[in-house]
């Protein structure tokens, strides 16, 4: 089964739930917590587990070997993403534009396009009793999320059979869609504030397009006003939990401790999450 966690915005308290929920379904079943916010993983700060493996993550990118081209100019005609430019007698490779597609390099009548290696990332895999942790981290520079949020899917794919969540980057672009698009569910975790009713709008387009299975979460509930109930009620989608807003969270989120095992409310609100997906989702 595999759950992605998601929201139309960045602190709407997607790690929390992550993390909280994560740690709460390992207490009966293998769990793997697969931080997709490659730009900015923060789900370790709450889980004290144990690096087990690391490894670097590369993408392929071509290197112009000028004694070979005889610029002719079909690298810069078959690149779809403009990263590959003739400027004169010279090839320039743009690699933050570069999508590996083979195409330059294939084409090129000299093979004067070698495909290389360039690391774009950091994995991480960590453990803690039944709940392993894996973490993807962007070298700073690099623009792109989505090969190393694939690479990131692929290394739990292959390592892992029991209950995946996935905790996504914020927004509703191509890295979102690249973490969420073979869920089984996905949670979209809101506010109930215009801002968080807004960037919820967004998100439910997207998982709509996508026709994955979703539900919602409102977190800091109390603060704000009724409209993103009003909402979801209107539209039929479910609300599967509600996470109070109160002094206690804030200051457990601020020193990076769980949740669920010091306020019982949240426990009973991850089983209301629990009971529900397993019930959707019809697996385990
Ligand atoms: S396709 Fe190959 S030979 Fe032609 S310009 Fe590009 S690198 Fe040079
Ligand atoms: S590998 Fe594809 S995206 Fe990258 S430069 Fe070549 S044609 Fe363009």
């Amino acid at each position: 089964m595999k759950i992605a966690i998601a929201s139309g915005k960045g602190g709407t308290g997607k790690t929390t739930l992550s993390t909280n929920l994560a740690s709460y379904l390992a207490e009966s079943d293998n769990v793997v917590l697969v931080d997709l916010d490659v730009e900015e993983p923060n789900s370790g700060l709450f889980l004290k587990a144990e690096l087990i493996f690391s490894e670097e993550k590369f993408k392929m990118i071509p290197e112009w070997i000028k004694d070979k081209c005889t610029l002719c100019g079909e690298c810069q005609k078959n690149c779809n993403f403009h990263a590959i430019i003739q400027l004169g007698t010279m090839i320039l490779v743009f690699p933050e534009l570069c999508h590996s597609c083979y195409a330059c390099s294939e084409l090129c009548p000299t093979d004067a396009l070698p495909m290389k290696e360039k690391k774009i990332g950091d994995l991480s895999h960590y453990k803690i009793n039944n709940l392993d942790f894996i973490e993807s981290r962007l070298v700073i520079g690099e623009e792109q999320a989505v090969p190393l949020i694939k690479q990131t899917i692929k290394y739990a794919d292959l390592h892992f059979k029991g209950i995946k969540i996935y905790d996504s980057p914020p927004g509703t672009s191509c890295p979102v869609i690249e973490a969420v698009k073979d869920a089984d569910f996905v949670i979209l975790v809101t506010e109930p504030t215009p801002f968080g009713l807004n960037d919820l709008k967004l998100a439910v387009e997207t998982v709509s397009e996508l026709n994955i299975n979703f539900g919602v979460v409102i977190n800091r509930y109390g603060i704000g006003n009724n409209d993103v109930i009003e909402y979801c009620n209107n539209k039929e989608i479910p609300i599967l939990a509600k996470i109070f807003d109160s002094r206690k969270i804030a200051e457990l989120y601020s020193k990076g401790e769980l949740l669920y095992n010091v306020i019982p409310e949240v426990r009973v609100e991850l089983k209301k999450i629990k009971d529900y997906i397993f019930n959707a989702v019809k697996v385990v």
